[in-house]
């Protein structure tokens, strides 16, 4: 089977996560930090704060941002259930912006609309999360005009996006946005098994996460209501959470993050190949966003909403590991318990009717590229 997506290990990642296991430090050593530092050099933000999930990411961001009852999220109804789980989490209401049709992303003119109305009916977000699907980032600069016009403060899920670019910064620098979260699960760009990260420039939102991560505690006196007591001292200014990285994930981490260039390169060589080969198929090829440089975490695309079930099915006797992303997440049950319905946001239900993702990773060789169209020719023949 050639899957949808996998890790590329290497032995020099083997040989740094085995180091750590023989030295003093398993969790909260000298790997965080070092793996934090990558981020920062590698995003241009100012700051990175390391997790165990980009769902704690998220978690934290939404925390340090005062997310919580009386507040609204919105986020994109095309994307994993865990950008918006953590509004909940946080005890705030969720919305969603209807995406557009060709990047998959949240739709600017959408969101134009429904901040407009939501501000006659005084019921504004305090946080808005772009959601950088496939690994292609949303039109930020739209975006942040339009938070900023009404107060709204900006996440960016770019779970699917490390070494993706905008303009001419790299994703996770923060210029449209107040924290970029970033996700470490072995079918994205790098791995470190389960992982995540949010980047900032904002010190203190930095400081803040770095807290909510590990209990709410700080060690800095300076923090303190009063003298510390001694050394050993500490204290817990709010409540927080044990959402920490361990050394062994911060080192493969940083092992990773010295090929995030080839991996995106090599991504980016097979999407282009894909183009190509698949230009005189009867599918829908995924749209790309001018001034925008994808990292491709997934390539997806689009055939008849009546055909796509025999045409995944087909695909998956054929050994060719093909899967969908997203069900739209105002459809789960879940949601549907707290007021959404189908039809609520048609053109990321449209998009779902007739999504497939095909293979993309690092390691994918030409040859078994090759394999994936010849099934989905004969697929669609
Ligand atoms: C993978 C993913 C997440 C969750 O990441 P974890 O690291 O598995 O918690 C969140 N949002 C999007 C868009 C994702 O693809």
């Amino acid at each position: 089977m050639i899957p949808y997506g996998r890790q590329d290990i290497s032995s020099d990642d083997i040989a740094a996560v085995i180091e750590v296991l023989r030295s003093d430090f398993l969790t909260q050593g000298p790997k965080v930090p070092l793996f934090e530092a990558a981020i920062v050099a590698a995003t241009g933000a100012a700051q990175a704060v390391a997790v165990n999930s980009a769902t704690s990411a998220l978690h934290i961001a939404c925390l340090a941002l005062d997310l919580g009852p009386g507040d609204l999220l919105w986020t994109s109804p095309n994307t994993f259930v865990a950008t918006a789980n953590v509004g909940h989490l946080c005890g705030a209401e969720v919305d969603f912006v209807d995406i557009d049709p060709q990047t998959f992303n949240m739709c600017p003119k959408a969101l134009e609309i429904k901040l407009a109305r939501a501000a006659e009916a005084g019921r504004l977000p305090k946080v808005l999360t772009a959601v950088h699907m496939c690994g292609q980032s949303c039109d930020m600069a739209a975006i942040s005009a339009l938070a900023r016009r009404y107060g709204v403060r900006v996440i960016e899920d770019a779970s699917h996006a490390i070494g993706g670019r905008y303009g001419d910064r790299a994703v996770g620098a923060c210029e449209h946005s107040d924290i970029c979260v970033f996700s470490f699960h072995p079918v994205k760009i790098v791995t470190t098994a389960e992982g995540g990260a949010a980047t900032t420039n904002d010190s203190a939102l930095a400081a803040r996460m770095g807290r909510l991560r590990s209990h709410g505690i700080t060690r800095d006196p300076a923090l303190m209501t009063h003298e510390p007591d001694g050394d050993w001292y500490y204290q817990q200014l709010e409540l927080g959470l044990n959402y920490r990285m361990t050394e062994l994930q911060a080192a493969l981490g940083i092992a990773q993050m010295q090929r995030l260039a080839a991996f995106v390169a090599r991504r980016n060589a097979l999407a282009d190949r894909y183009d190509r080969l698949l230009a005189e198929l009867p599918l829908r090829l995924p749209g790309r966003l001018a001034g925008v440089v994808s990292s491709f975490h997934l390539y997806v695309i689009r055939v008849a909403a009546e055909r796509r079930r025999a045409v995944f099915d087909h695909l998956r006797r054929a050994g060719i590991g093909v899967n969908v992303h997203y069900i739209p997440v105002h459809t789960q049950p879940y949601w549907r318990r707290h007021g959404f319905a189908l039809g609520d946001f048609p053109v990321a239900e449209e998009y779902y009717a007739g999504a497939i993702s095909i293979p993309l990773y690092a390691g994918l060789t030409d040859a078994q590229q090759d394999r994936v169209v010849a099934a989905l020719t004969e697929a669609l023949g």
